[in-house]
């Protein structure tokens, strides 16, 4: 029986720093934008709030306390850290977080356009609730709520501001974020030329079952992960966390 053992922390740390930039690349995030992992009850990975997302490294991630306290790293963490901690406060579940200020997902946001399932992928974090309030995620309070907007789900939105994607680990809180904002933009594509058909209940069910696999967002991972030209560097295998709290 082959064992998988957790990627350690710079192999985390290196999925992180990969992560940033598939996301700058397919233009999910620019220059900011912040992407997390939960390495123990009191520990996070996170990139610093300062790094250019083109470029990042394992260097432009730091490890922090749930109190946003510089544990490890170079530089201090996003002001945002909160929008992290909040969730990983009331989601045990929660290995990973991705936000990002993605520009079709906030669109709908803006005209208050809730979010529809009009493609398979897009589908299946329906529903995404949205936190009514412009704020950026930068003290306890707002990240409570924002934690309760996103209840038991996987992905929400603020209004005129952004979006969050959480997962078992980053791929999957890649992938989500990756899949909300292509469904974001064929919304609004196709709004342009009429009323987009909306997947009904039975048909996201059916989608979540279907595409909601590790091998296909391990696939969708490295589709974009290939797209960043440097398969040579290190690139550790993204398997699922395994790490105990
Ligand atoms: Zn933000």
């Amino acid at each position: 029986m082959s064992v998988i053992e957790a990627p350690s922390i710079v192999d985390l740390k290196q999925q992180l720093a990969d992560c940033l930039r598939m996301l700058e690349k397919c233009d999910v995030i620019d220059y900011n934008g912040h992407c997390s992992t939960r390495i123990a009850d009191d520990r996070i990975l996170i990139n610093i709030g300062s790094c250019q997302r083109t470029l990042a490294t394992v260097d432009d991630i730091c490890t922090i306390d749930m109190e946003g306290n510089l544990i490890e790293g170079r530089a201090k963490p996003p002001l945002e850290f909160h929008l992290h901690t909040g969730i990983y406060r009331a989601r045990a579940d929660v290995r990973a977080i991705v936000h990002a200020h993605p520009r079709w997902s906030t669109f709908l946001t803006m005209v208050g356009q809730p979010y529809l399932p009009v493609y398979a992928q897009g589908s299946i974090i329906y529903p995404v609730p949205l936190l009514d309030n412009v704020n950026s995620i930068n003290n306890i309070a707002i990240a409570d709520r924002l934690a309760a907007t996103l209840g038991t789900g996987s992905a929400a939105l603020m209004k005129s501001h952004g979006a969050v994607t959480v997962g078992r680990d980053i791929v999957e809180a890649f992938v989500l974020a990756v899949y909300m904002e292509e469904n974001a933009m064929r919304q609004h594509m196709a709004l342009q030329i009429g009323k987009p058909y909306e997947f009904s209940p039975g048909e996201c069910k059916a989608a979540k079952e279907k595409l909601w696999t590790e091998s296909l967002f391990q696939r969708t991972w490295d589709h974009y992960r290939a797209k960043l030209g440097d398969a040579g560097m290190h690139a550790p295998q993204p398997v699922a966390a395994t790490i105990s709290s």
